[in-house]
């Protein structure tokens, strides 16, 4: 498909905006692709506000590379918070120790060797050798992708129209700042409900805007269908502290730690079958919501705490909240703690 209007205009428009509206962003101070990674891994999934509290803490942990290779898989965990994402943590562990092991010790410097470490995707390639190194290549995240769609009046998510149109766009001296300006005018301008089309440095060579309905592009992804997901937990109490155990590797939050527990059909019999006590009754309730499942979970305090079976038991923990826990065992920690402290 011919783009609408000569690609040169609309990059000279997208870096004249850029020039004058760019977010001021910690990571935008920076040519470090070490620093422009590690923000592109918390802004998975997770807003700007909350990512820009968290990365100077996290870098002022872990500076470099080196520094988060040495660090072991819990530590990076920790300093990740509470964004959420474990699987995000893990793999970009994974690919600092797998830089350290590689001859040069350096990032790569290209999108296609980027795109070879653990957990890194061709957006974050992308925007990592756009920015860094000022490689001529394409980072089209959510927000990006949603702009194209709407200049070229095209319906599909992921199609060759808008592939061709950003990989044409970024083809000049300041590929990163025309990935970053596509970005900014997706999250400020031209947002998913209420387009700001006057405001918007295309609006001049926009189909989307010019057929009257630019919402109505790109076509809405089908809703995700949602599984219920029931969990048991078990609040065992012990020595000033509470009993936490580690879920496995793999699968839902990964690596993390949680109140002792069982998930799914029968969950409350196994735990009790598991700890060899009865669980008594259920304290607190709480829910989660994620894209694909609804999780409800129950909280029992053992009356026989001190008879469980603690071979099969984590660890124990005077501070659970300060472990890397899953987001629903901290809502259950947490929601233990205020009932303890409202009794
Ligand atoms: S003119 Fe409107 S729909 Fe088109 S890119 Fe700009 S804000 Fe989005």
């Amino acid at each position: 498909m011919t783009p609408p209007s000569p690609v040169r205009a609309l990059r000279a428009r997208l870096l004249a905006y850029y020039d004058a509206h760019a977010r001021d962003l910690p990571w935008r101070r920076t040519r470090d692709p070490y620093r422009i990674w590690v923000s592109e891994v918390m802004l998975q999934q997770t807003r700007v506000a909350v990512v820009t509290q968290r990365y100077e803490r996290f870098l002022a942990r872990f500076p470099d590379v080196a520094s988060l290779a040495r660090a072991s898989a819990e530590t990076v965990l920790r300093g990740m918070g509470r964004l959420g994402y474990y699987s995000r943590a893990r793999n970009l562990h994974a690919a600092a120790r797998a830089v350290e092991r590689s001859p040069r010790r350096r990032m790569p410097e290209s999108a296609r060797g980027l795109a070879e470490l653990p957990g890194i995707g061709a957006y974050t390639a992308g925007a990592v050798a756009s920015i860094a190194f000022g490689e001529r290549v394409p980072a089209v995240d959510g927000n990006a992708e949603r702009v194209l769609a709407r200049l070229l009046a095209h319906g599909r998510r992921k199609s060759t129209a808008v592939s061709e149109i950003a990989r044409a766009l970024v083809d000049c001296e300041r590929p990163g700042d025309v990935n970053q300006a596509l970005m900014d005018l997706g999250a400020v301008v031209c947002t998913a409900r209420t387009p700001r089309c006057a405001a918007c440095p295309l609006g001049a060579h926009c189909r989307g805007r010019a057929l009257g309905a630019p919402e109505r592009f790109p076509a809405k992804r089908a809703r995700p269908s949602v599984a219920k997901l029931d969990v048991v937990f078990a609040w065992i109490p012990s020595g000033g502290g509470v009993w936490l155990e580690r879920r496995p590797l793999a699968g839902l939050w990964s690596g993390l730690w949680q109140l002792p527990a069982e998930e799914g059909p029968r969950a409350r019999g196994r735990l009790a079958e598991r700890l060899g006590v009865d669980l008594g009754r259920v304290r607190v309730r709480v829910h989660h919501a994620l894209t694909h499942r609804s999780v409800e979970a129950r909280v029992y305090v053992p009356s026989d705490a001190p008879h469980v079976r603690r071979r099969t038991l984590g660890a124990r923990s005077r501070d659970p909240l300060a472990a890397p826990l899953s987001a629903l065992a901290r809502k259950a920690i947490v929601a233990m703690r205020s009932r303890a402290a409202s009794r």
